[in-house]
């Protein structure tokens, strides 16, 4: 077993002063497989003390520098890929083909993409034409937070940290205690990339401990967190009294509109896209919403499709899905599943219980329910697992209202080959992120929510505009 209890504080690994053990469990086998540190107030102080004093100098750096400082962090990171990979697929369970290309594969993208948006960046600019004498200076926010989730972990970690660290900014990431050793390794990245010391801290904890010091913490300026909406709303109440600025990247219950006319693939693609990461992706295409030409279909095409898809360890090579992350999702996913049968959802793939042939491990039986109602407990609440609810519509007027009736607002798909129809839709839906026919959004482009999905945009440019603050100089050109 792992032993990795230090923290990364002011440019090298430190014990902690005020830690208590915490064992990190592999989901494939339910055995502990790491033990880490959860810090205390002492921790976190020391940490965001490192982060306080490093600020002035890293602000001051000049902007080239700070991203040649993150292109270096793009190469050591990816001189660490199969590392990462290696670590993310233990600990939360990613089967490892999915952790190197998409897991860890994120980061690389994003931080790719921070480094040109930043050279694209205007961090300073006259106002117009009208006004040459009035500057627009972006500079740092400050000492930022940054708590992350356990279920895209380097995705996170690094569209909070490439956007800080290019911003100016100093910070202090407290990952996800399901997912630490990850996020340690890439501790030890930034510490190859020769980051200065102070400008990234990390310290494991609870969301309890570490994470509530750190929303609370007078010396913090930001928090940026992306997690549930529970704690997207404790980390809010808990920043207020000394009002630092807060961004936040929240759950979904995304809605997936099959017209008649969408292409062949449309039905398979949306029940893999539900199932990719066993389910456990906030923007995942939860509803299936299907015109009703085309609905019949659509559920036994669905319900083969999900048949079809294996579950195995992490560990094992291959296309399947592996176990969802703790037993406490486990158990949360099986209710759920419950609640659906006994409101009356007619089950046509999966069901309770874990796959034949797999007795340990927080496995999940691929599910799909059809004649789902907009108002059961599966078509409202984010599940985070396996399992793809099936709905029907009548009119496109209908699939917009049943869509937009949720609290999330993170990403609606639309399936449709009328362009027209598409364009109407996508100013329709109230989500951050509408994406259509399948098509992925453009390298750069922002991801987030509304409503209860959140209020932030991460990557490219939208997610160093989240970490700036915007100065007005009057007088600039003047003697
Ligand atoms: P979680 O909210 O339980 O935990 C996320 C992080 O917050 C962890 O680091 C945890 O320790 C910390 N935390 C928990 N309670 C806290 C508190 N009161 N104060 C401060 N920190 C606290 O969520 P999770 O189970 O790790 O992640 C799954 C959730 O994340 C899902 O709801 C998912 O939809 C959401 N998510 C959203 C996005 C997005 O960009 N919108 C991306 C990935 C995941």
């Amino acid at each position: 077993m792992l032993e990795k209890r230090q923290f990364y504080i002011n440019g090298t690994w430190v014990d902690p002063v005020d830690g208590t053990d915490h064992k990190v469990i592999d989901p494939s086998t339910e055995e502990p497989c790491a033990v880490i540190s959860l810090g205390g107030k002492a921790d976190t102080d020391a940490a965001v003390a490192a982060a306080k004093a490093a600020l002035p100098g890293w602000m001051a750096t000049p902007v080239e520098e700070r991203i040649a400082a993150l292109e270096r962090l793009l190469e050591a990171y990816n001189s660490r890929t199969e590392d990462l990979a290696q670590a993310m697929s233990m600990e939360m369970g990613a089967p490892i083909a999915l952790a190197r290309t998409s897991q860890a594969g994120a980061g690389a993208f994003h931080l790719k993409n921070f480094i040109a948006a930043a050279k694209a960046f205007e961090w300073e600019k006259p106002l117009g034409e009208h006004a040459p004498d009035t500057r627009i200076i972006h500079e740092a926010v400050g000492v930022c937070a940054l708590i992350t989730p356990w279920n895209w972990p380097m995705n996170q970690v690094t569209l909070k940290v490439g956007a800080a660290l290019v911003a100016g900014n100093t910070m202090v990431l407290k990952p996800s205690e399901e997912s630490p050793i990850d996020a340690m390794v890439f501790a030890e990245i930034v510490d190859a990339a020769g980051i200065p010391p102070g400008v990234f801290n990390l310290v494991n904890g609870d969301g309890a401990g570490v994470g509530s010091q750190l929303s609370a913490h007078p010396d913090v300026d930001m928090v940026s967190f992306t997690g549930s909406t529970r704690a997207g709303t404790a980390i809010s109440k808990a920043a207020a009294d000394t009002l630092k600025r807060v961004h936040l990247e929240l759950g979904g219950k995304g809605a997936n509109l099959v017209f008649a006319d969408a292409d062949d693939k449309a039905v398979k693609r949306g029940v893999l896209h539900m199932m990719n990461n066993s389910g456990q992706s906030c923007n995942a295409p939860s509803r299936m919403i299907v015109e009703a030409s085309r609905y019949d279909a659509a559920v036994e095409e669905a319900a083969a499709v999900a048949s079809a898809v294996t579950v195995g360890p992490a560990s094992e090579d291959g296309r399947h899905i592996g176990p969802v992350v703790n037993a406490a999702q486990w158990g949360k996913i099986q209710d759920l599943i419950q609640k659906g049968i006994d409101e009356g959802a007619r089950l046509v793939a999966g069901g309770l219980g874990r796959p034949d042939g797999l007795n340990k491990g927080f496995y999940v039986r691929p599910t799909v329910f059809a004649d789902v109602t907009n108002d059961m407990t599966i078509a409202r609440e984010e599940i985070f697992g396996p399992v793809l609810s099936i709905l029907k519509f009548d009119s496109e007027e209908e699939a917009v209202q049943i869509a937009n009736d949720t609290p999330y607002g993170l990403t609606n798909y639309v399936q449709s080959a009328d362009a027209d129809r598409r364009h109407r839709l996508a100013r329709q839906l109230r989500s951050g992120m509408v994406e259509m026919n399948g098509q992925a959004r453009g390298a750069g482009a922002p991801f987030g929510g509304m409503k209860a999905s959140g209020n932030g945009r991460e990557a490219g440019s939208w997610g160093i505009h989240d970490f700036v603050e915007v100065k007005a100089v009057s007088g600039w050109a003047a003697e």
